[in-house]
């Protein structure tokens, strides 16, 4: 986000011409992708692959599979990744990935021919100690695990570290899968310690019933905190005492809309109306542009947790900041996947396994120290959140490429 990168450039003092390395992607990747349907007609999709910065390490980050991808959105989502693995201090850089395309409108063997000619396409630009890719909305383990395959393929040799949040039995990560929501629940009672907010006590809305927002409830859920309304793309539903997120787990693992979910007391909202719910902590966590000029100043949250990359928009941030409503940024709040993917990648290159509690327990102590970290640069609200971020990892990213001779 630019004013935070801005301002992180000026508080470290550097010089302007940073700013402009920072905001150039190294490379820009982009592909017209073939794929014959099952009618045996032949579709073309747009796909995308963007290397922000490799000054750290390898270039890291997901893709996306989503009708509204754009070139520069990928190019947006890939510098947040070289800023969130230098804030966690992991060994790599920033990329991502996007194919513009529904995923939900072609069968499982066209969706499996698209992911391959994806690889194919990608090919000599991404290996393990170059671009290690992973999922984001629209993508999945079982579609990591065929990307694997055909790179394996083109190069002879089984090579699973040259992708993160495989299947298990790919050389995944045990608790891959609850990464992000984990990373994203450690915020949380970091954030709840802060303030002294009790878990009890503490009503949370979340928007978004994926991968990161599900796995968040549940933990949080676990932990006695209040989730008073979630929402999927159909829309949300609210419970003042609080919702049964087991239960609300379990209807959507069957294959059902959010706002089928019925119960004593549930009432049934917009995902406009879960934002601007009187809630304690309110979770973005579906897609980027949630929060902008039109609603940030009917937001009634003391605390909005990014788990989605981009929520809140600059006219946003701005709206929420002058309201004090503390922002903890998506590079902190959705790292616990990254983190997850990086012990995959040395799992796979060091052929030592993790098991499923270690892993979690390490990514816990690497997200909470770099809260830390952003806690203490923040001071006593000399900055906002997320320009304390920005000041951590830009001044990593700017080290490394003063260590390497690039600036
Ligand atoms: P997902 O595809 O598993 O889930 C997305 C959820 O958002 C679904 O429940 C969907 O129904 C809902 N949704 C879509 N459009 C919506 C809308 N307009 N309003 C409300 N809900 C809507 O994706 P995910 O992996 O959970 O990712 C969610 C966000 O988290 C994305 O911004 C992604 O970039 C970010 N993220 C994901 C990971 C990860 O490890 N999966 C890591 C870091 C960041």
């Amino acid at each position: 986000m630019r004013p935070s990168l801005e301002k992180a450039v000026a508080t470290l003092k550097l010089d302007r011409k940073v700013l402009k390395v920072l905001e150039t992607p190294q490379n820009i990747l982009e592909f017209d992708l073939p794929v014959k349907l099952d009618s045996s007609k032949t579709r073309s999709f747009k796909g995308y692959r963007v290397q922000h910065n490799n000054a750290r390490g390898p270039f890291k980050g997901g893709i996306r599979f989503h009708p509204q991808v754009t070139l520069e959105e990928v190019k947006e989502l890939a510098s947040l990744m070289t800023l969130k693995c230098a804030l966690l201090g992991l060994p790599f850089g920033g990329g991502k990935g996007g194919v513009i395309v529904d995923p939900s409108g072609l069968s499982a063997a066209e969706l499996e021919r698209l992911s391959r000619g994806y690889i194919r396409k990608l090919a000599d630009n991404i290996g393990p100690r170059v671009d290690v890719p992973a999922p984001d909305v629209g993508t999945n383990a079982w579609i990591m695990g065929w990307m694997v395959d055909e790179y394996s393929k083109i190069i002879g040799r089984f090579e699973p570290a040259v992708i993160t949040a495989k299947p298990l039995e790919l050389g995944g990560l045990d608790g891959r899968e609850v990464a992000t929501g984990w990373g994203g629940f450690a915020v949380l009672e970091k954030v709840a310690g802060k303030l002294g907010l009790k878990p009890k006590e503490t009503s949370i809305a979340v928007q978004g019933f994926g991968n990161v927002g599900s796995y968040f409830s549940r933990f949080a859920f676990r932990a006695g905190f209040k989730i008073v309304a979630v929402s999927d793309s159909k829309g949300g539903i609210f419970g003042k005492d609080g919702l049964d997120i087991e239960a609300v787990f379990a209807h959507k693992a069957g294959g059902k809309k959010i706002p089928e979910f019925e119960g004593r007391g549930i009432e049934k909202i917009s995902n406009a109306d879960l934002l601007v719910q009187k809630v304690d902590i309110l979770v973005p966590a579906a897609l980027e542009n949630q929060i902008t000029k039109k609603n940030a100043g009917k937001v009634k949250a003391r605390v909005v947790l990014e788990l989605a990359n981009d929520p809140v928009d600059e006219e946003g941030q701005k709206i929420l900041t002058k309201s004090n409503v503390l922002v903890i940024p998506d590079i902190l709040a959705n790292a616990g996947g990254v983190v997850g993917s990086y012990l995959e990648w040395s799992q796979n290159l060091s052929g030592y396994l993790w098991e499923r509690e270690d892993a979690l327990r390490r990514i816990r102590v690497m997200v909470e120290r770099a809260f830390d970290q952003v806690w203490w640069t923040r001071g006593e609200g000399e900055f906002d959140t997320r320009t304390a971020a920005y000041v951590v990892a830009v001044g990593r990213v700017v080290e490394a490429m003063k260590a390497r001779g690039w600036i």
